[in-house]
């Protein structure tokens, strides 16, 4: 397939383009390189003949109507979004800008593309979202397919928006389309502002290692490579106008997360002044943070036969040994704005 991938320069998008690739499928990258873009991400695959990077910004429809007559593509994964609750706190205009008219002048140009090709029955149009947008759970129950919208953020909202433009542009236009809702995603290529990267490299410069509140909040982690295959599947085998859950079946709470990371790193990095666990210190809570999140991936794995395959132990030593070993990429994106400062505090 030759696939247009929005924001494949930034962390989840550069695993698919990647993954695609290996895959034997054409690439095409569609990202405006952002704050949180980069190009490093993508570089085991520049120079192969299935690669090819277009500098756009969905916003952009001119430029849109350009790189898809260029490249006719047989299917477009939509990742492209500003996607930082912190920094939707701040300003939350980009994120209304970016995920909702964004996505929505991506969609007039998926339509009018694929009107123009003679409506292909093959055309997909994979929305990419997050299980943000079902809200907040309490101790116990799951999101499934069916849970209502309840976005509390204005990145979830804006994700939420984004969500219910694509169904309708299924439902009014007939514009063939699948969505995947996933859980928090760690690993390679994370980029250092949220909460893996942070503590990983706070821990490695004696920094102190800040946990919102009192650590509870719990998250359902999914290895990024995972999700990258997990859809790749949504995109092959979805059925049309169906979301998909996506999760990683690893519940855990945010000091868990912290307090593995630091005994990987005890036992990885030892340090001469003690335990790297003495460096945790809790802060003022984000505002309006959500408790819990946790995935029903019933669907996805019965209709589609997924399952997620890396576990949290192993993924975290991966993540961990992948940041030691790539120092040159995290140090060129720390001196980035916002970067290593406490975003989100809402005044
Ligand atoms: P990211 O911030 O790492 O990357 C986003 C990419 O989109 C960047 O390369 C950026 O340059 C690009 N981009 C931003 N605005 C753009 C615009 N206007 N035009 C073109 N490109 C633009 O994000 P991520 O963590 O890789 O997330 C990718 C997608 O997955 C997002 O849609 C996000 O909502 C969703 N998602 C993320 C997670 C997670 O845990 N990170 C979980 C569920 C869903």
């Amino acid at each position: 397939m030759k696939l247009l991938v929005t924001g494949g320069a930034g962390f989840i998008g550069s695993a698919v383009v990647r993954l695609a690739v290996s895959r034997g499928h054409e690439v095409v990258n569609l990202d405006a390189l952002t704050y949180a873009a980069c190009l490093e991400n993508v570089a085991e695959v520049a120079g192969s003949p299935l690669y090819a990077f277009e500098e756009a910004d969905i916003r952009d429809a001119a430029a849109l109507d350009r790189v898809f007559a260029a490249h006719e593509p047989d299917a477009v994964m939509h990742l492209a979004a500003e996607s930082h609750v912190d920094r939707s706190i701040d300003g939350p205009g980009t994120f209304v800008e970016t995920n909702v008219t964004g996505t929505y002048t991506l969609l007039e140009a998926a339509r009018k593309y694929w009107v123009g090709q003679g409506r292909p029955e093959g055309f997909r149009f994979h929305h990419i979202s997050t299980d943000e947008v079902f809200g907040s759970l309490g101790a116990t129950g799951k999101f499934t397919e069916e849970t209502p919208y309840d976005p509390r953020s204005p990145y979830s909202a804006s994700k939420a928006a984004s969500d219910h433009l694509v169904r309708a542009w299924h439902e009014t236009y007939g514009l063939p389309v699948v969505l995947s809702n996933c859980s928090n995603n760690y690993g390679p290529y994370h980029f250092p502002e949220k909460l893996i990267p942070v503590i990983i490299l706070n821990a490695l410069a004696g920094k102190p290692l800040p946990v919102y509140g009192k650590g509870e909040n719990v998250r359902d982690w999914l290895y990024v490579e995972d999700h990258a295959d997990a859809l790749l599947t949504v995109l092959e085998k979805g059925a049309l106008g169906r979301s998909y859950n996506i999760g990683g079946e690893n519940e855990a709470t945010n000091i868990e997360i912290v307090r593995r990371i630091c005994g990987i790193l005890d036992e990885k990095r030892p340090r001469e002044a003690g335990g790297y666990a003495e460096l945790i210190t809790f802060v003022a809570d984000r505002p309006g943070h959500d408790l819990r999140y946790a995935i029903e991936p019933a669907r996805i794995r019965e209709e589609l036969g997924w399952r997620p395959s890396v576990t949290l132990a192993e993924g975290l030593e991966r993540t961990v040994q992948w940041y030691l070993d790539n120092e040159g990429w995290w140090r060129a994106l720390q001196g980035r704005q916002g970067v290593g400062e406490r975003l989100g505090k809402a005044g």
